[in-house]
């Protein structure tokens, strides 16, 4: 089994193999295939599996489509939104989004709290397709209405069982209920507890549950 088996577009072959992979990990030889079929995902996975990439190449394949070289910020509205649950999480799934996305014209960002909202402003005016988020500084997006969620058609949650600890699923619900309804969602959690599996109800439609 091999990156291209999966249907991976020739730019993201090119990132994994500037990365150095050799070969899919289980995670992502499941998910990959699923994801750009425009599945709905319900993952169990630690970190360290390869879960980053197993959402994130998918992801960006289902947008690069829409992909426009135009600098026109009207051309790059969000179309997919990444959840995590902190700051250093959020970095690291940007990170990863970057570096796949490095022979592609898709713009990502990353939105956190504890820093000066203003430069993310700028940021999300220029237009991105791809928005790394916590919950909270998400919601602070919302009330300034810098961020539309109108062209948004993939959801990831990553680390839910992280969210919950936390207590955001609050804001996470808040959030999911702006979203389009026609729209893929994934979410990920180390552990299924009720209550996530409460939340996937919710935000899931006909989920296929992957087990790493
Ligand atoms: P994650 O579980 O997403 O936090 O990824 C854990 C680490 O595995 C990261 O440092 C990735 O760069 C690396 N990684 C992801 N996929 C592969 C792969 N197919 N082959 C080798 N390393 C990988």
């Amino acid at each position: 089994m091999t990156f291209a088996d999966l249907g991976l577009a020739s730019e993201l072959l090119r990132a994994v193999l500037d990365e150095g992979y050799t070969k899919p990990t289980p995670i992502q030889a499941q998910a990959i295939p699923l994801v750009i079929s425009g599945k709905d995902i319900m993952g169990g996975a630690q970190t360290g599996t390869g879960k980053t990439a197993a959402f994130t190449l998918p992801i960006l394949q289902r947008i690069l489509p829409f992909a426009s070289s135009s600098p026109s910020p009207a051309k790059h509205p969000v179309r997919a939104l990444i959840l995590a649950p902190t700051r250093e999480l959020a970095m690291q799934v940007f990170e990863s989004v970057k570096s796949y996305s490095k022979h592609t014209p898709i713009r990502a960002m990353c939105a956190y709290g504890g820093v000066d909202i203003k430069p993310q402003i700028a940021e999300l005016k220029k237009g991105v397709e791809i928005l790394v988020a916590t919950p909270g500084r998400l919601l602070d997006h919302v009330e300034n209405k810098s961020v539309s969620f109108n062209s948004v058609q993939a959801l990831v949650l990553d680390e839910a069982d992280r969210m919950l600890d936390m207590g955001f699923i609050p804001d996470v619900t808040r959030i999911l209920n702006m979203l389009p309804q026609q729209r893929q969602s994934l979410l990920f959690s180390a552990t299924f507890s009720e209550e996530i599996k409460k939340l996937a109800d919710t935000m899931l439609k006909s989920p296929v549950l992957i087990e790493v």
